[in-house]
């Protein structure tokens, strides 16, 4: 028994799955028919492949997900009363559970990587979302739903501990159960930035086989791993058809998946027709402190004013010219301190300089990162998107919600390296470097996914702000 040891306690529970339990799909979805006004990124076409891979993917959602008939007749538990036996469905249904943990960027960063594996090993993707992620986006399935029933066995454990249990893939490995012959019906992935070296090994082709098996698959991670699939050879040919521009894929995953509900996107254009519609030209800041306390605030405006006038992102010139030919400018300030929007007011905004045509917003100024707090979260998806309709974007390193915000926007950012006490900058280091692309960097990849001798080419390379991640080139 691999998993029943841990789940006991619930596995005397009705072994049916319940409607009533599925939140129902929202009609209909405003911001996919009106984005394209908003983005002023034209997003280059889906490719037809990948096209044709996900219109298979939504018959497939269809006909196995929540609402399909299958979901709901066949017990997903069988006849079995625990997770032990793999043969617990009679359809070709397989499924793979995305259960978050961190802030909104990496969860969106963790979804998209979780969805283009289903893509890949044609299960169907459920997600375990708590209340705090209530109404935030679209259903990305026609006709269906990703919720995860909240009569979902193992809901529960998904919700309370994180699942961190000792029946996950690694310690199958770890006690060498992971490559025997008999498969259990569900296994936990753990990929988080705290993974181990048996954890790791669920990128290595050799294990994909057993992998494959198993009917549940139940990810828990935050991070984007999709450079891994890369290099793993069991999909690098497909990845290759799917997308024949590398460049892009996180930027067509974050568009097809992540369409603001009516209600985020009411506050979303509510916000942008009242104070960043009539500029000419938009510039998002988005400032990222991971430790506040322990980073002075100079030390951070110093970087970014470094950065934008270095690279004249603001003013043409030095910030002492007159400006009466120049386009009106909106900039908006992302952050979760209100600081950086005075300072960046103060400097550029029209209550010093009413001649520069430049106005300084922000739309929330929450303090600090909240978990399990649904307005928090909506917020957060705001400044996303707003930052996302930008012409030009200034992000901050090694921060999940820039990442977002660039790939939504299909603008590659300049990337501010943020001063951190545990990862200090060189004194060499340059204040910003634009990024090569719109993805995002991976930050835990496991050794054996880098190129080997390094910079040998091949689809991976090296972030621009984290030495050690790993990003598609
Ligand atoms: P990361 O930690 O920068 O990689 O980004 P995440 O999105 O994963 O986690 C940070 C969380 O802090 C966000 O999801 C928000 O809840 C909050 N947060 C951080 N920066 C901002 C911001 O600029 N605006 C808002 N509204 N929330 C933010």
């Amino acid at each position: 028994v691999l998993i029943a040891t841990v789940c006991s306690p619930i596995s005397y529970l009705p072994l049916k799955f319940a409607l009533s339990g599925t939140k129902p799909p929202e009609q209909t979805c405003e911001s996919r028919e009106q984005r394209s006004s908003y983005l002023k990124h034209r997003s280059p076409e889906l490719p037809p492949y990948l096209l044709s891979k996900l219109q298979e993917y939504e018959r497939r959602h269809r006909r196995c997900g929540p609402l399909s008939e299958s979901f709901n007749t066949t017990s997903p538990l069988g006849t079995h009363n625990d997770f032990s036996d793999g043969e617990f469905r009679t359809d070709d249904c397989k499924f793979v559970v995305y259960s978050p943990s961190q802030g909104l960027g990496n969860r969106i960063l963790g979804l998209s990587s979780t969805f283009l594996y289903a893509l890949l090993t044609n299960r169907v993707l459920l997600v375990d979302f708590g209340p705090d992620m209530e109404d935030l986006f679209c259903e990305p399935f026609p006709n269906s739903t990703w919720y995860l029933p909240e009569t979902f066995p193992f809901l529960f454990q998904l919700q309370t501990h994180r699942f961190r249990a000792s029946y996950s893939y690694g310690n199958l490995l770890k006690r060498k159960d992971g490559d025997s012959s008999s498969s259990p019906a569900l296994l936990q992935i753990f990929l988080q930035d705290k993974y181990n070296e048996y954890d790791k090994l669920f990128f290595k082709d050799e294990n994909q086989g057993f992998v494959e098996r198993v009917p549940w698959l139940v990810l828990i991670h935050d991070g984007y791993f999709i450079p891994c699939l890369f290099q793993m050879q069991s999909f690098r040919s497909e990845l290759e058809k799917l997308f024949p521009d590398q460049e892009t894929v996180f930027h067509h995953l974050v568009k097809y998946l992540f369409s603001p509900s009516n209600q985020a996107w009411g506050q979303i254009t509510g916000f942008y027709e009242a104070y960043l519609a009539k500029a000419e030209e938009r510039i998002g800041f988005q400032i990222r402190v991971f430790e506040p306390k322990q980073t002075p605030f100079t030390a951070v405006m110093k970087q970014i004013t470094s950065c934008t006038q270095k690279h004249r992102l603001i003013l043409p010139q030095s910030d002492e010219v007159t400006l009466r030919n120049e386009k009106s400018k909106s900039i908006l300030v992302a952050s979760l301190s209100r600081k950086y929007y005075e300072e960046i007011d103060w400097m550029y905004g029209t209550r010093r300089r009413q001649s520069t045509g430049i106005a300084v917003y922000q739309a929330s100024h929450e303090g600090k990162q909240h978990s399990g707090d649904n307005s928090h979260n909506m917020k957060a998806w705001m400044d996303i998107y707003l930052l996302s309709t930008s012409d030009v974007l200034v992000t901050s390193s090694m921060s999940t919600f820039g990442y977002v915000a660039a790939g939504i926007a299909g603008v590659k950012p300049w990337i501010v390296m943020i001063p951190d006490p545990y990862h200090p900058r060189g004194a060499n280091e340059s204040a910003c470097e634009r990024a090569i692309n719109l993805e995002p960097c991976f930050h835990f990849p496991p050794w054996f996914a880098y190129p080997d001798p390094p910079g040998t080419g091949g689809p991976v390379g090296r972030c621009e702000d984290v030495s050690w991640g790993l990003k598609l080139v």
